[in-house]
């Protein structure tokens, strides 16, 4: 089970649409996906068509200790796509934990119960990735997605300003990778948005490429309305309209989040094999 945590400070850079989107995508090439809605605004809790009013558990019990990951998971309308949806409750919860020694913690333990769980009961549905879907803040909630995660995976948006912030959010998975959590890596940056009639969007690509190199997917997430229309039909974009650019984006750059993970599983065993 590979845990990723989609993270920019930002907001409106395309965190919670490539969750959505990029958890189908995934889904839809036989993997088995749990998308953890960790804002409280909960647009992805919603954009996957689960209501308000059918969220009475939430991430919010997990986060506070009184409820397993699994109890709070729901089936989403795409076949092995769950969501662990999110309140407005989850504004109160970093108050509420912010005085306990483990207030980073919260969420991998929920997370490492989950993988025990996994293991110990074959029968039970088995998550090959966690996508996290993170607030627009570098706040606790965040901290304890970075705690949580194996990787994560930064949306930029193709505009004048992508980079700024981007430091800012590199060096808080420095600190996180310091202090929290070693084995913490940057899977990669989806540049999102992308729109071919503004000049200065392809500049914008080749200047992220030039500053973070290969950490950049290859795939770039074009503007698309259908994209932003999936949201209100409480559908992803893949199910709304399949054939749409953005719908053909998210299915490459899920192949190739699958393809890095191969890259970095055969790195792991041949480190292993030689120590
Ligand atoms: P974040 O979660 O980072 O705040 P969202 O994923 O909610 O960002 O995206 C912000 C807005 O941009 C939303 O209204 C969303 O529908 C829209 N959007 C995101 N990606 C695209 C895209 N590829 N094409 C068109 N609109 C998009
Ligand atoms: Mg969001």
């Amino acid at each position: 089970m590979r845990v990723l945590a989609l993270a920019n400070q930002k907001g409106g850079v395309g965190k919670t649409t490539t969750a959505i989107n990029l958890g189908t995508a995934l889904a839809a090439i036989g993997e088995t996906v749990l998308i953890i809605d960790l804002d409280p605004q909960g647009n992805a809790s919603t954009g996957l068509g689960i209501e308000r009013r059918n969220r009475k558990l939430s991430t919010y019990d997990v986060m506070v200790g009184t409820e397993p990951l699994r109890a709070v998971l729901q089936a989403t309308i795409v076949p092995r796509l769950s969501i662990a949806p999110s309140t407005l409750d989850l504004l109160g919860v970093e108050l509420e934990i912010a005085s306990r020694r483990d207030r980073a913690h919260c969420l991998k333990a929920a997370v490492q119960a989950l993988r025990q769980e996994q293991k110990e009961r074959p029968e039970a549905e088995r998550f090959t990735y966690v996508l996290i879907d993170c607030p627009p803040s570098l706040n606790l909630l965040t901290m304890n997605a970075m705690t949580a995660a194996n990787s994560v995976l930064v949306p930029l948006q193709c505009e004048f300003f992508a980079l700024e912030g981007l430091s800012q959010l590199l060096a808080t998975v420095d600190q996180v990778r310091t202090n929290l959590n070693p084995a913490l890596t940057i899977h990669g940056i989806v540049l999102t948005m992308f729109d071919s009639r503004n000049s200065l969007a392809s500049q914008v690509v080749a200047d992220v490429r030039g500053f973070m190199g290969d950490k950049v997917y290859q795939t770039v997430i074009p503007r698309n309305v259908r994209v932003s229309e999936a949201p209100s039909h409480g559908k992803p974009v893949l199910l709304y309209d399949l054939k749409c650019s953005g719908s053909q984006a998210y299915l490459k750059l899920a192949s190739e989040v699958i393809q890095r993970e191969r890259v970095f599983r055969a790195a792991a065993s041949l480190e292993s094999e030689a120590s």
